[in-house]
């Protein structure tokens, strides 16, 4: 694709306007969310949403996730069921998405051959002012080169993006790390998550009758060719350096990264556990869901910025919001998990 002149612009109201622009001529505009960056295009312009694909290198049957301002715009080019109303009043803008059959009005670029499409209402004053002044709505997928780690700073974006998209709003780094949860409605009460996210199944389980996680969630293998979430299904999240998903306690962990004979080794701990990695500490934080999700995809692409060989990274249960996490781990290590050797 020919190379394009990318602007970085700080968010302010006449970038936002400048930018909705670009979204209202077909043109691809980097923006903050809560979760992580988004790469935007019209979802009504005729093959805006084609352009998003080829920026990324993307997987054409992968569907973008269609950003509204207001969960009512939804019904413009969706088929809208009670129940949508029941979750947008718990948790939207938030960091949730929900499938639900399309209209027509969609580009079909956007949905990858689907009749289903995907919508989500972040909350991000920056996003929302987007949407709003673009007058339509805004598919967006992660602001990444396809498989690698989705970009939680502007800096990521450019580092990725820079010569194939028109702008990247830059409003710092994102509050949550790790992409949204994503949902389908099962028609009788219940939900599956697709995706898990910092939206989990026992705050769903508030609002829905029951909530199931979709099997390909903890394991990738099940992700198979049609899988119900086609994201699902490809090498994710991967930095240049090989990640090995270590299934110990901490200690064992760190223990298993010092011997490792691999010459530029690092390890993501909590931020107490600094001074006790030989190779490279990569601080995560407290430890807690919240700050490790945030710091997972950030501390990838360090690693990489540091010609690191290896990371290695824990395993974190697979509850709650962790549940997020081991979901990203486990396709950034290629589902390969390490145990201690007794
Ligand atoms: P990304 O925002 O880059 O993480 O990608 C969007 C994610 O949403 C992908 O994992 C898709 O598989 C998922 N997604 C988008 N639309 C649909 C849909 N109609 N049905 C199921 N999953 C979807
Ligand atoms: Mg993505």
């Amino acid at each position: 694709m020919s190379e394009k002149k990318t602007v970085v612009l700080p968010v302010s109201e006449d970038t936002i306007a400048y930018a909705a622009d670009i979204i209202r001529r077909g043109g691809l505009v980097a923006f903050p969310t809560e979760t992580v960056y988004g790469l935007g295009a019209s979802a009504y312009y005729p093959g805006a949403a084609k352009k998003i694909y080829e920026a990324k290198g993307r997987p054409s049957d992968n569907p973008l996730i269609v950003h509204v301002s207001d969960p009512r715009e939804a019904e413009d080019f969706a088929v809208v069921p009670d129940e949508f109303y029941r979750l947008a009043e718990r948790f939207m803008p938030g960091p949730l998405t929900v499938v639900m059959k399309k209209t027509e009005k969609i580009d079909p670029s956007v949905t990858g051959g689907l009749d289903t499409v995907a919508v989500r209402c972040p909350d991000h004053p920056a996003a929302r002012a987007l949407i709003k002044a673009s007058g339509c709505p805004i598919a967006a997928p992660s602001a990444n080169r396809s498989g690698s780690p989705s970009p939680t700073e502007a800096a990521h974006v450019i580092s990725d993006l820079d010569g194939r998209i028109d702008a990247i709003l830059d409003g710092g780094a994102c509050r949550v790390g790790v992409e949204s949860t994503v949902i389908s409605l099962d028609g009788d009460g219940g939900c599956t998550i697709l995706r898990p996210g910092d939206v989990t199944a026992d705050m769903l389980s508030e609002v829905m009758r029951s909530v199931t996680v979709a099997g390909a969630v903890t394991d990738p293998s099940l992700s198979g060719d049609r899988p119900l979430s086609p994201g699902m299904k490809y090498k994710h999240y991967s930095p240049r350096a090989e990640v090995i998903a270590y299934d110990g306690t901490l200690e064992e962990m760190i223990k298993a990264a010092n011997s490792d004979p691999t010459e530029r080794t690092g390890a993501i701990v909590p931020d107490g556990y600094a001074g006790k990695v030989n190779g490279t500490a990569l601080l995560s934080g407290d430890g807690g869901a919240d700050d490790s999700c945030h710091a997972f995809f950030a501390l990838l692409r360090r690693a990489d910025e540091l010609s690191l060989d290896r990371v290695y990274v824990r395993v974190p249960p697979k509850t709650g919001k962790f549940l997020a996490l081991y979901n990203r781990l486990i396709r950034a290590a290629g589902g390969r998990i390490t145990k201690p050797d007794n």
